[in-house]
This record gives C-alpha cells, sequence and structure tokens, in this order.
C-alpha cells in the first residue's frame, strides 16, 4: 500500500488512479488546502479502487503516526505542498513550514515508522535562470523564489538522509511543465481563482469563462518570439511515480537517491500551445499580446534521458491528447469540481 501525501491533487489525484489500475492500492492523506473531496469520488470512479482517505495535515506527527500505525505502508509518494510562485514570494516561511517542515515531519515519522521508500515531488524550478537547455540533472541548481528554494532544500535533506540511511531508498522527480488530464474527462486541474498557469487559462477561455487569453511577451529570443516550455502530460507524469517506484523496489546497488527530470525533452512556444489547441479541439482561443510576466524565462525544457535509462520511462503523449485531454475535462466540468 502507497501513501500519496496531497492525494487529492492534481498530479496525486491522476497517480493514484495509475497505481489503482496497476493494482496497488493507496492512501490519500489531504488537508483539501488546494483540492476538494468529490476528487476522490472521481478517482474511485476512474481507478475502480476506493482510495481510502485520512483528513489531516503533513505537519501533524500525531496524524501521521496513527496513518503508519494504522495501514500497511510500503512506500510514499510526497506531493502536498504549496506550488504558488508569486505567493511564496509573498510569504515565504508559510512556503517554508508546509513545504519544508511538512518534508521533515514526514521524514521523522516514516523513520518511526520503519518505511524507508519516499519519491518526492520536485520541481525544474531547482534549476532557476540556468539557460542551458536541454537541461540534465547536473545543470547548476539556482531557484529564483521561495518556492523552488524550498524544493531544493527538500532534496538536499532527502539526499543527507538517504546518505546516512543506506537501507533508504529516494528518489526526486523534477517536473517540468504538467498539463492535460485523464481520458475519461473525470479528472484534470482545477485552479482556484484565476489560473497562473498556460494550460488552465487556456482551457478557461474555450469554455467561455475568461475572453481571451494574454500572452506574456513575444519578443523573446525564441522562434517566434513567446516563451518556450517543456509541457508533459499528467498521465506520463503518473507513469514516471510508478516507474520511480518500481525502481527504487530493485537493486540499487549503492545509488539509493536519485534525482531525475520528467520532461519530454521537447520545448513548445506558447503560440505553438496554442495554436495545437485549436487545431486539435476545434476550438478558436482568441489572445492578445501582452508585457512579459515578471521573472519568467525565454526558454527551459528537459533532458530526460537519466529518467529514460534508470527508470525504463518515457513520456508517450505528445501535443495532441495534451490538449485533446485538457478539453474534454475542461469543456464536461466547466467549473471544475465545483458541480461534482
Ligand atoms: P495541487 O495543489 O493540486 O496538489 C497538492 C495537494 O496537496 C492539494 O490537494 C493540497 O490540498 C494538498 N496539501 C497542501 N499542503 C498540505 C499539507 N500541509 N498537508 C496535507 N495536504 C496538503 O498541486 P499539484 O500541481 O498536483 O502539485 C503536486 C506537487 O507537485 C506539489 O508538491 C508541487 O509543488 C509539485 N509540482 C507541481 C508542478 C505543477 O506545475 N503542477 C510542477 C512541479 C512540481
Ligand atoms: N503564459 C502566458 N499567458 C498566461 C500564462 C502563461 O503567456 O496566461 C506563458 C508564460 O509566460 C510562459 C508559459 O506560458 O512562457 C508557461 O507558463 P506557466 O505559468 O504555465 O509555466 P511556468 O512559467 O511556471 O513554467
Amino acid at each position: 500500500m502507497i501513501l500519496l501525501t496531497g492525494g487529492a491533487g492534481y498530479i496525486a489525484s491522476h497517480t493514484g488512479v495509475a497505481l489503482a489500475l496497476a493494482g496497488i492500492p493507496y492512501v490519500v492523506l489531504d488537508n483539501f488546502c488546494n483540492s476538494v473531496p468529490a476528487v476522490l469520488e472521481r478517482m474511485h470512479e476512474v481507478g475502480g479502487l476506493k482510495p481510502t482517505l485520512v483528513q489531516g495535515d503533513v505537519r501533524d506527527a500525531a496524524t501521521l503516526d496513527a496513518l503508519f500505525a494504522r495501514y500497511p505502508i510500503q512506500g510514499v509518494v510526497h506531493f502536498a505542498g504549496l506550488k504558488a510562485v508569486g505567493e511564496s514570494v509573498a510569504e515565504p516561511a508559510l512556503y517554508y513550514e508546509n513545504n519544508v517542515s511538512g518534508s521533515v515531519t514526514l521524514i521523522r515519522a516514516m523513520q518511526r515508522a520503519g518505511v524507508k521508500t519516499l519519491v518526492f515531488s520536485s520541481s525544474a524550478t531547482v534549476y532557476g535562470n540556468s539557460d542551458a537547455s536541454p537541461l540534465p540533472e547536473s545543470a547548476p541548481l539556482a531557484p529564483i523564489n521561495p518556492y523552488g528554494q524550498s524544493k531544493l532544500m527538500v532534496e538536499y535533506i532527502l539526499r543527507d538522509v538517504a546518505a546516512a540511511n543506506p537501507d533508504w531508498r529516494v528518489a526526486c522527480l523534477r517536473y517540468f511543465n504538467p498539463v492535460g488530464a485523464h481520458i475519461s474527462g473525470l479528472l484534470g486541474e482545477d485552479p482556484r481563482g484565476v489560473p497562473g498557469n498556460l494550460m488552465p487559462f487556456i482551457g478557461q477561455v474555450a469554455v467561455g469563462r475568461r475572453p481571451q487569453l494574454s500572452v506574456f511577451g513575444n519578443d523573446y529570443p525564441t522562434p517566434d518570439g513567446t516563451g518556450v516550455r517543456d509541457y508533459i502530460h499528467v498521465m506520463d507524469l503518473a507513469d514516471g511515480h510508478l516507474a520511480a517506484l518500481r525502481y527504487l523496489q530493485g537493486d540499487l546497488t549503492g545509488r539509493n537517491c536519485l534525482m531525475a527530470n520528467l520532461g519530454t525533452g521537447q520545448g513548445i512556444s506558447v503560440l505553438q500551445m496554442v495554436q495545437a489547441f485549436e487545431q486539435y479541439t476545434g476550438q478558436k482561443i482568441p489572445f492578445e499580446v501582452a508585457p512579459r510576466r515578471a521573472g519568467d524565462l525565454a526558454s527551459y525544457y528537459a533532458d530526460p534521458s537519466l529518467a529514460n535509462r534508470v527508470l525504463g520511462w518515457k513520456a508517450q503523449r505528445g501535443l495532441k491528447e495534451m490538449c485533446e485531454d485538457s478539453w474534454r475535462w475542461q469543456h464536461r466540468n466547466p467549473m471544475g469540481y465545483a458541480q461534482a
């Protein structure tokens, strides 16, 4: 049985379904600070396996001790955390408390319970301003905001824990830009308020919730002037977690802490994404060019070859699936889970 902290969130809910379809039961721990309980019913419906829910906070040691005492947890995928870059700049202490202290509390509880396998949701933001794409894991680590700092701090803590405890097995997965939804249209990304990320914004324009997209800058040194990112389908990401868990069960021969990029290796511009969405969904996406967004980089994308080689994992889904699945989710659930 696997524990998914933050299990009702966007990436975790898709990972739960992938676990269920692989016959692996899981427990969801979530405080619903950025998700809703209705997600669990959808996870049940899509995965065919009823998730066990523990409503609580990953920073609460007593909750974790009770959870580990009650369920036969063999491994943990630690998704729980806050992820809004702007908010992290405004409230750094909140981010360090949730993301760093929460991780330490979890690690300590795992130590008490004798659970030694952990997959951590890290992020490409650990690379900061590096302009050396495709980015290998060895690229300089220099996050430029408290959110990215919090992810890197947890990576360092886990590296030290793994070094001190050779029987621990840790994988830090550096996600690039997760997009898309489960093919059923029942699970997807449901941001609160105005979406900060490109793909949910496009989805809300397509479904009529917003009049147009603002393209943040068209004078970057990229082929069409707009920002380039490595978008990865959320179900490919989910499969990456299964691959990491399988890898951690194997013979690691002295290498018990892996840092791995999960991306496609392909850079896509904002305008390419808009065009792909229009092509694959038939929906028009009106847009205007707006000033650059503060803190944005021109271009970054992954070198995913380590994960390809070591985890035996490779992203399978392209722009077509990303756009079609986002749209299916968005138009069947125009207001997200609020309608559930
Ligand atoms: P999400 O907000 O949808 O999911 C996070 C979940 O964790 C939510 O359900 C939230 O309620 C829960 N949570 C937060 N703090 C908690 C706490 N203290 N105790 C218990 N539950 C708590 O976000 P997501 O996009 O699914 O991201 C999951 C993880 O992946 C996060 O750690 C995020 O930083 C990381 N990540 C996300 C992206 C991205 O672009 N979505 C990219 C890189 C890394
Ligand atoms: N972007 C945009 N309009 C939006 C949201 C994002 O033009 O409403 C651009 C943004 O400037 C960047 C790309 O889309 O070049 C991806 O942005 P997102 O916030 O999704 O990911 P991140 O910048 O965190 O990688």
